[in-house]
């Protein structure tokens, strides 16, 4: 068995969450590969090491002094370095060349990229195994995409050839020879990748939650976490705003089946919950979880005869691409269609998407609505089982909320519910009590 671990910021802000993660990494030989992030806040009040290099970059590219800045990075890594007692060790030389590029050249990506950098090189020192640097072993494509085919043949041959290495989140290197990140958060992805490149049988991310919770926290009290869920499940929940991990994290290791393990370094006996292709483990609901979005806008169009016009939907649809506008859902009727798009994406192009649909498709009546909230109530266990939408409405109808909208796809993963903005929490709710507590 070998494991790839990625440790957030907060598992690594401080000396004393680093001896954590050099516990849990030194009492299971399998965890084999190392991903870190750049340390991250110690309390509610600090400051992520990324955001301090991000302004450092600005301070530099505005021509001012930089150097109580670095002083004040470089403090938050020799405070760790220091607690950590690794004598000998020192990143002064790197702290002197992150410093002279600020000076001579800034550049924004390779600055952000340091945080991780940094914390990697003290991560392989403080667990005595090799280092390997991401811009040596990930490659972005011009469009900014990853090459993946260059990533996982290099990347691949460096792990072959080290049994044992800490590889820097967040970062690797771009078409022009540069350093180039990910978008913020994306260590998670880099895990993903060396996982995927290794062959490892799980990749363990570690975080300061105990995984997956079956609703948002702010609005339920003490939500369930989640022991599994499958890779679908978990886009349709992260989509509608459920927040762990970085959405592009599933991709790389999906494509090979490996499963995701959500662990929290503050509570390593937490079993956390597991992402994976499909799971023979039975729920014990018949929901997964539920997550949800306010601020939406519907679009109701109306046209007598609408369902033998062929090629209408076509039509209104093309109005909202000529405006760069995604559309989220697209509930239908005999004679009605009805686009539910972004409010804030939505506002300011509205008159000339309306202006866009009477042109291409000439249709009786158009009704803006805004205000909606989306929840998804998402369950591998609903294709098996009857009366989930008949339980919804009930739960909604009691708890007095008045359902706008219900959609749900016919593979039965996830039921779409649209209620007013100001019903969201009360709907959450009931939801949650209905089916999970
Ligand atoms: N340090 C980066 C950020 O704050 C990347 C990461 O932690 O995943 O976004």
């Amino acid at each position: 068995m070998r494991k790839v671990v990625k440790f957030g910021g907060s598992s690594l802000a401080s000396a004393e969450q680093f001896k954590k993660v050099g516990a849990i990494i030194s009492s299971d030989a399998s965890r084999v590969y190392v991903v870190p992030s750049a340390p991250g806040k110690r309390d509610s009040k600090d400051t992520k090491v990324t955001d301090m290099l991000l302004h450092v970059y600005k301070t530099a590219s505005e021509g001012k002094d930089i150097s109580a800045e670095i002083e004040a990075i470089k403090a938050r890594y020799n405070e760790i370095i220091t607690g950590l007692g690794l004598e000998g060790f020192t990143l002064d030389q790197d702290f002197e060349e992150i410093a002279n590029s600020l000076k001579t050249e800034p550049e924004k990506d390779y600055t952000a990229s340091r945080g991780e950098y940094l914390n990697g090189k003290i991560m392989a020192a403080y667990l005595n195994i090799p280092f390997i640097d991401a811009k040596d072993v990930i490659f972005f494509n011009e469009d900014g995409k990853l090459n993946t085919y260059k990533t996982e043949k290099m990347l691949g041959a460096k792990l072959a050839e080290n049994p044992r290495a800490v590889v820097p989140g967040f970062y690797g290197m771009g078409k022009n020879g540069k350093v180039k990140t990910f978008s913020r958060g994306g260590s998670d992805v880099t895990g993903s990748i060396v996982a995927q490149a290794g062959r490892v049988d799980v990749y363990e991310n570690w975080t300061d939650v105990s995984g997956f919770l079956t609703a948002d926290p702010r609005i339920v009290d003490n939500p369930e976490p989640i022991k599994y869920i499958t890779y679908r499940e978990l886009r349709e929940l992260s989509y509608m705003g459920a927040s762990v991990l970085h959405e592009d994290a599933i991709f790389p290791v999906r494509q090979v089946g490996i499963p995701i393990n959500i662990r929290n370094t503050n509570i390593p006996t937490d079993e956390g919950t597991w992402i994976v292709e499909s799971t023979a483990h039975k729920q014990e609901h018949v929901i997964t979880g539920i997550a949800g979005k306010k601020d939406f806008c519907t679009v109701f169009i109306s046209k007598a005869m609408m369902n033998s016009e062929i090629g209408f939907c076509r039509k209104v649809l093309q109005a909202f691409e000529d405006n760069n506008i995604s559309v989220e859902h697209l509930p239908s009727g005999i004679d009605t269609m009805t686009v539910v798009v972004h409010e804030e994406e939505f506002m300011e192009k509205e008159q000339k998407v309306i202006s866009g649909i009477h042109r291409l498709a000439a249709p009786d009546s158009i009704e803006i609505e805004s205000g909606l909230a989306l929840i998804a109530v998402v369950g591998r266990g609903m294709r098996s089982a009857s009366g989930t939408a008949g339980k919804l409405c009930t739960a909604l109808a009691q708890a007095g909320v008045n359902i706008k909208m219900i959609d749900q796809g016919s593979s039965e993963l996830n039921i779409i519910i649209g209620v007013r903005n100001r019903d969201f929490e009360v709907a959450t709710k009931a939801i949650y009590a209905c089916f999970i507590g």
